[in-house]
């Protein structure tokens, strides 16, 4: 039996024991929801926002049959583990945070993936040579796979607030897994990037290269594994899952990795077992820790706390960059300091942030007292970078070094979406396999691959270095970046945000904060603007539109010049407007563009009010 608390309620919520309360429709009863495409979207009633329209029109679809925010962010997320199978899936794990209308507050779920048993803190280290594993060979193998908490996550979240169950949440899914979705210029992209490991794995391999390449745009691509995946759980509950065959197959193949016998292109790194068992699904539990909190600029800004960084990275730099009047500030020096707050903010997270981290940490890092004593520079004059930790009170740290950002964080992997129902709920869940692909291995017959979570840990201790927060233990979760963040106005929802990109998620978060609450920029600018990733580091990166337009006037603050990268992020944000008007943005165009809807679109003429008498829906 799996049970668990919701939030500091009382409110004991227990997973997989009932059976689903509806039955599976057949495939074939259904006709597919019809598609939107367009990035924003205005307008009332709810609002949906993702990477893919098919996973935003079964959202819409949910909300526009009566269910809330929770409903349809579960039935968005479980099509996204189909058309997005490559970023997210119940192979993975996510944070999810809510917004309650009914009693104010925000909650979080943490689905993070957590290490087996068996971990140990030179589980990275090659016994052969001393040395740590090169990420590529980590990657691709059984060691790098943490418990898989996305599942449960949303049988919690329906369990606790939603009105459906997981069985009807999943009906949408197994629609499209079934009849397939068109195969778009993106999904044939990461399996291309993906081509030469997805070819190691024969299951890999036939669900994702037929005939042995990646799929054309505009065909069509089925998962039927997947359907019967979520059939079974639908029928069964996720025990199905925790703590029967689905998880006895992901522990096999965690085990024995299913490498194909010939492979059609090399692989230049032995394919390593790892140790994750039946017993490590079944002990697997979800966390709700208490949102983190900062008020910026009368904003209340929650995010998600460890074992994500998030939460207290993008808080910290909100912090220091309130000490700094940026709407009276020269452009260029706001952006300097916005820069600058966000360097300050990743030498902490790298210093001190991790799985376990004390609380009265978490606190410090997150007071204004301490943002004081990080925020003591001049908007004309950008700090040196990398720039060291700060000193924290008591035991906790000191004088410790200036590092730089490590590399190999600017993933693309990883989604995330936002929800808003007509009861004034709110969603913000961000959902991952870790790298684009995950480990590359598809669980034989069940059609979703697992996760490489366990190489977000720091695979050793640097030496001479203090003691790293984020080394692997038995248990514990990987840091992560992932900044699902609800921003509330006098109590009531103003902005919820999010984005995938590994590190850069905060920065892409933080940005769009800016954009939307100094820059004062409409949302779908807000979002849409070029981005630049500042991680404490002398070669910070940015989108070829920021560098052209901001680095020659920030490189003459003293900041350093960015190399260039494509795009960074894959973000999906709602505002919440007057007289209950949503604006639901995604990408126009990074990651091939997202898809915005709301259920009422508004008209071009003044916006119409909606009933304020609208029942909450039953919980
Ligand atoms: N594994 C990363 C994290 O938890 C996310 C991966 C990505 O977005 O690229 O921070």
């Amino acid at each position: 039996m799996r049970a668990y608390r919701v939030g500091l309620t009382a409110a004991v919520v227990t997973a997989g024991l009932a059976a689903p309360a509806t039955p599976v429709v057949a495939a074939e009863q259904v006709a597919a929801p019809p598609v939107s495409s367009s990035s924003t979207a205005v307008g009332h009633g709810g609002a949906v926002a993702t990477v893919d329209a098919t996973a935003t029109a079964v959202g819409r679809d949910v909300l526009r049959r009566g269910g809330n925010a929770v409903d349809a962010a579960v039935a968005a997320a479980a099509t996204l583990g189909v058309t997005e199978p490559f970023s997210a899936g119940i192979g993975g794990g996510g944070f999810f945070v809510y917004y309650d209308a009914r009693s104010g507050r925000v909650h979080t779920i943490d689905g993070r993936e957590s290490a087996p048993a068996s971990t140990r803190q030179d589980t990275f280290v090659d016994p052969a040579t001393g040395q740590p594993y090169p990420f590529g060979e980590a990657r691709i193998s059984g060691l790098s796979v943490g418990v898989p908490g996305t599942l449960l996550t949303w049988e919690a979240a329906l369990r606790a607030w939603g009105t459906r169950s997981l069985a009807e949440s999943l009906r949408p899914a197994i629609r499209v897994a079934d009849k397939g979705f068109a195969v778009d210029a993106t999904f044939r992209q990461q399996v291309r990037d993906n081509a030469a490991v997805f070819a190691q794995f024969a299951p890999t391999a036939q669900l994702f290269l037929p005939d042995g390449r990646a799929p054309e745009v505009g065909s069509t691509h089925r998962n039927p594994d997947l359907a019967d995946t979520y059939r079974l759980i639908s029928r069964r509950g996720v025990n199905a899952f925790y703590e029967g065959p689905i998880g006895a197959d992901i522990a096999a193949t965690v085990q024995r990795p299913p490498v194909t016998d010939t492979p059609t292109r090399p692989w230049p790194h032995p394919i390593r077992p790892g140790g994750l068992t039946t017993t490590d699904l079944a002990r697997y539990e979800l966390r709700f820790p208490a949102p983190t909190h900062s008020d910026y600029r009368g904003y209340d800004v929650y995010g998600m706390s460890t074992p994500s960084s998030g939460g207290t990275a993008v808080g910290e730099a909100l912090n220091i960059m309130e000490r700094f009047d940026l709407s009276r500030t020269p452009p260029a020096e706001a952006l300097s300091v916005h820069l600058d707050a966000s360097a300050l903010a990743f030498a902490d997270r790298n210093a001190y942030v991790g799985d376990g981290t004390h609380p009265r940490v978490l606190r410090e890092l997150l007071s204004d007292q301490y943002a004081a004593t990080r925020g003591e520079f001049e908007p004309g004059s950008a700090l040196p970078k990398p720039t060291a930790p700060g000193n924290l009170a008591g035991p906790y740290g000191s004088g410790h070094p200036a590092v730089a950002a490590t590399g190999g964080e600017e993933g693309k992997s990883t989604t995330n979406l936002t929800v808003a129902d007509r009861w004034g709920n709110v969603v913000e869940y961000t959902l991952t396999i870790e790298q684009t692909g995950g480990n590359a291995m598809v669980v034989p017959g069940r059609g979703f691959l697992l996760n490489n979570e366990l190489t977000d840990f720091s695979f050793v201790q640097q030496a001479g270095a203090p003691p790293d927060p984020n080394l692997p233990a038995p248990g514990k979760r990987p840091r992560s970046s992932m900044s699902p963040t609800i921003v509330l106005n006098d109590g009531k929802p103003f902005l919820a945000v999010g984005s995938p990109g590994g590190a850069t998620i905060i920065t892409t978060v933080l940005q769009i904060l800016f954009n939307r609450i100094d820059r004062n920029m409409p949302l779908s600018e807000a979002v849409a603007a070029p981005r630049a990733s500042q991680r404490n580091s002398n070669t910070p990166a940015a989108e070829p539109a920021f560098i052209a337009d901001h680095e020659s006037e920030l490189v003459a603050l003293g900041q350093p010049a960015f190399h260039s990268i494509a795009e960074l992020g894959a973000a999906t944000a709602i505002e919440f407007q007057d007289q209950r008007r949503l604006v639901a943005v995604a990408e126009p165009t990074r990651r091939g563009g997202g898809s915005a809807a709301v259920l009422r679109p508004a008209p071009d003429g003044p916006y119409g009010r909606l009933d304020d008498q609208t029942p909450a829906p039953p919980t």
